[in-house]
């Protein structure tokens, strides 16, 4: 594809050739008229400075033999100027210059266009109020008027023509290309149009589908995990209770894979915010590493903490992400190694008077990972090799997970392992230190808590019964009274007629949905607070919820911690 720059550089040279031409027929017709004169072999030397603007073109220095040339040209309409004398009309010669020097410097260099117009018009208002020579007729010997006149205006027209030819044919051409330009340029324009709309349209299915494939997943899970948890509390034979708990393990790993994937897919699409709370450092860590050593003993390694007991209790910061990147980073660690240690520290790296930076290490004695793997596990479905994956199990998405978060923390990951001796993964991150005491999440199921619920009743709306089921042994064990309603009609009858403190809504149901009961109740001028329960975990959920009229959200499969909360939060 010719550029706008290469046709540039041809119009120079073809400029150079042209004016080299000329200067040849000039100096020829100058020995005629002169026979060997100084000034007969002038031409010559024009024609070579020519030659020579052509080659320093050639070799990539255009804007020297821009000016060169620019140069030589002023020079010959000073010189006609100046010989054929005041009002001769040589300043129409100017014209073509000034475009000359549009032409060459793109219309668009104005300084440059603008420093040669002055310097061609002082020289020429100079010669004219001078009346200096530059070539005298006088000195010359045997002048022939009579001919050289005819000749330097045939010549001078003749040569400007051909310019004139070369300036109309490459500003054709640089038209041409313009117009080819703009419209590859409207062409890519439409195509990334249309490639955006698709990628939109993928994106947006992309994400339906993996709401409803969520929420067809989570839902059963939800039952699972609920009854799994109420069936453990209910004394179960010892062989039972093992049982139980492996089904309990195993449903809380296919909710985490399930987890990954939507969080690595909200964070691809930038959707994955940092929130900033105030929350108990050590408490937060204390309970992680104790879910992970239960993991550890398992594997019959030692899982060892080191907490700086500098570090202050309470921080603000974004305690569920951190959980996130700890969990991740330890569980590999538990993960890919046979024996030996993981040691999980924490130190204090700097205590200003409102925050802190604490380094976070998991060091690990287990398989360690190849050098050159070393920067491509942080991409998502990346495992060291195909191996891995069959022995070890996993998807590929947590270090790229970790990865992610990590920059959303605006901190770096850093890795030091050695293949057959382990691994060290290091972050380091700053927290504002919490002037407020968070409230504890214990939950409070103590006598007087049970006396306080008894009288408030939950609803539940879902058309799923085995949800139902679960719901109601949660409510119920926390001490509420709880009606169970399988469809939106069903809960806007039991609202019209039983002092309901609170609703617990599902989104997703045949006819009225969650959204569609939530208005029509509304409509009814009914204001108990309602609070969305659902699977269906696509980015904008929340935000949709809140603005229908709900108070809140609560994820399912849900942790009956939260679930308590929330209801203990909207029943007060
Ligand atoms: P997954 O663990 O699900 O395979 P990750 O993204 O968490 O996915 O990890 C990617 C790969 O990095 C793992 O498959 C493993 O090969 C390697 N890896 C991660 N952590 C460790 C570790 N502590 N020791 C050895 N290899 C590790």
């Amino acid at each position: 594809m010719t550029t706008m720059r290469a046709k540039q550089i041809r119009f120079i040279g073809y400029l150079s050739i042209l004016s080299s031409f000329l200067a040849i027929v000039n100096a020829v017709a100058m020995l005629l008229f002169f026979g060997i004169t100084f000034f007969s072999f002038f031409g010559f030397f024009v024609a070579l400075l020519f030659y020579f603007t052509y080659l320093l073109n050639q070799k990539g220095y255009h804007f020297l033999a821009k000016n060169i040339i620019l140069i030589i040209f002023n020079f010959a309409v000073l010189n006609i100027s100046s010989t054929q004398g005041v009002g001769s009309g040589s300043i129409l010669l100017y014209f073509p210059l000034l475009s000359l020097y549009f032409l060459l410097f793109e219309a668009v260099d104005w300084k440059w266009i603008a420093y040669w117009t002055i310097i061609s018009a002082s020289g020429y208002l100079v010669l004219e109020f001078s009346h200096y020579q530059i070539l005298s007729f006088g000195k010359m010997p045997d002048v022939n008027p009579k001919f050289l006149f005819p000749f330097n205006l045939f010549l001078s027209l003749f040569g400007e023509f051909l310019i004139m030819l070369v300036f109309i044919r490459v500003n054709h051409d640089l038209e041409k290309s313009y117009i080819t330009k703009a419209e590859e340029l409207n062409d890519s324009l439409r195509e990334l149009l249309l490639a955006k709309e698709k990628a939109e349209k993928a994106a947006h299915s992309r994400s339906l589908f993996l709401s409803s494939m969520s929420h067809e997943i989570r839902t059963p899970i939800n039952s699972i995990i609920g009854f799994t948890s109420l069936l453990l509390d209910d004394n179960p034979k010892e062989e039972q209770k093992n049982f139980l708990s492996m089904i309990d393990f195993s449903s809380k790993n296919l909710l985490v894979i399930i987890n990954d994937i939507l969080d690595f897919n909200r964070m691809e699409a930038g959707k994955v915010e940092i929130e900033l709370i105030p929350f108990p450092f050590n408490a937060l860590i204390s309970n992680i590493y104790h879910s992970m050593d239960l993991n550890a003993k398992e594997k019959n390694l030692t899982l060892q903490l080191e907490l700086d007991n500098k570090l202050p209790h309470y921080l603000v910061g974004d305690p569920t992400r951190l959980t996130q990147i700890l969990f991740n980073l330890l569980s590999n660690a538990i993960k890919f190694t046979n024996k030996g240690e993981i040691l999980f520290k924490i130190q204090l790296l700097e205590n200003l008077s409102d925050q802190v930076k604490i380094k976070f290490s998991i060091k690990d004695t287990g398989i360690g990972i190849p050098i050159d793997k070393q920067e491509i596990i942080f991409e998502h479905f990346t495992q060291v090799d195909s191996s891995i994956s069959r022995k070890f199990g996993g998807t590929g998405l947590g270090l790229s997970i970790v990865k992610k978060l990590i920059d959303l923390f605006g901190t770096t990951i850093s890795l030091t392992s050695k293949e057959g001796e382990g691994s060290e993964f290091t972050f380091s991150m700053s927290f504002p230190i919490s002037q407020v005491i968070p409230k504890s999440n214990e939950h409070l199921t103590s006598q007087t808590d049970v006396e306080l619920r008894k009288n408030k009743i939950v609803l539940v709306v879902d058309d799923n019964e085995l949800n139902l089921k679960v719901a109601y042994q949660f409510v119920k064990k926390c001490g509420y009274e709880c009606k169970l309603a399988s469809n939106g009609k069903e809960a806007l009858q039991f609202l019209e007629t039983d002092p309901i403190s609170l609703v617990l809504m599902d989104l997703q149901m045949p006819d009225w949905d969650g959204f569609v009961t939530t208005q029509k109740i509304r409509e009814k001028e009914i204001y108990t607070p309602i609070v969305a329960l659902t699977a269906d975990v696509s980015f904008d959920i929340s935000n949709r919820v809140k603005e229908s009229g709900f108070v809140d959200i609560i994820f399912k499969p849900f942790q009956p911690q939260d679930l308590i909360e929330k209801i203990e939060q909207y029943t007060m």
